[in-house]
């Protein structure tokens, strides 16, 4: 064995450990799948998305005396979920952009959190620019390539009506600009972008150029997005690890998962 091996194999062990003693932390960013939980409403010309349905197949009964079991339904990007490339037309045509084709090491990573929770709580539009970034970057250093970043707005504290928060011109909630997407994903690299809100978009993002910027910039250049994430705020700035890997769906778009940040217990938020 190579000492790159053994030194492997006892990082592993050390890991193990550090989960088991709490010295890392497993932080679910996950809300339940729930048939109330919203989805993301689209004007009535669309197709739409469907919430999670659970349908009983037996629960210790004469249909099965001696188990219980559901079936469920939802649309691949219901509840807290993941976009993959080939979601955004501007992503249709890449390799490996679907959940069952995209490397499984791409799930595992690094993610950096811009807390942007004070300016959403007074502006239902509030929008992460590149000033914010930068200013981020002033503090904790330039956001590493290949990391996710995560816009914290607080938002998942909200629930029914409050969260999708629609109004006659359709939903209200923040999100990036596009000048913002372009310092992230051509400039900074980043594997992908998440939020705390029903998509990656701001809910008024349909006004921009291009509409919804976080969809067509992520996805065009082969990166990710992961949406309806909660416990952002239990997260430190730079420091934690993400495993967030989406079902492997033959040519998927996206599906629900279970998203999880290992974080160091010092560095933990709140
Ligand atoms: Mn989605």
């Amino acid at each position: 064995m190579t000492t790159a091996v053994l030194n492997a194999s006892s990082m592993l062990t050390e890991f193990a450990a550090a989960i088991a003693t709490g010295e890392i932390e497993v932080v679910d960013l996950t809300h339940t799948l729930d048939p109330d939980f919203p989805v993301i409403i689209l004007p009535p010309e669309f197709g739409q998305c469907a919430r999670f349905r659970m349908e009983e197949i037996s629960a210790y009964d004469h249909r099965g005396p001696g188990w219980k079991w559901y079936n469920f339904t939802c649309c691949e990007h219901t509840g807290t979920h993941f976009d993959a490339p080939i979601h955004w037309v501007s992503g249709r045509d890449l390799p490996n952009n679907a959940v069952d084709t995209i490397p499984p090491e791409h799930f595992v990573g690094p993610v950096c959190v811009i807390d942007c929770s004070e300016g959403s709580k007074t502006d239902d539009d509030f929008e992460l620019t590149p000033d914010i970034i930068l200013a981020w970057e002033r503090q904790h250093g330039q956001i590493p390539e290949d990391s996710w970043v995560f816009m914290r707005t607080d938002w998942s504290k909200r629930s029914g009506a409050e969260y999708l928060n629609m109004r006659k011109d359709g939903q209200h909630s923040p999100g990036p600009t596009p000048e913002a997407m372009r310092l992230l994903v051509d400039d900074r690299n980043i594997r992908g972008f998440g939020t705390e809100t029903v998509g990656t978009d701001a809910g008024q993002a349909m006004h921009y150029s291009p509409p919804m910027p976080a969809h067509y910039y992520l996805h065009g250049a082969g990166r990710y997005g992961l949406q309806c994430m909660r416990n952002l705020d239990l997260l430190p700035p730079t420091g934690a690890i993400l495993f967030s890997a989406p079902l492997k769906i033959k040519q998927g778009t996206g599906s629900p998962l279970r998203v999880l940040a290992l974080v160091p217990k010092e560095a933990a938020n709140g």
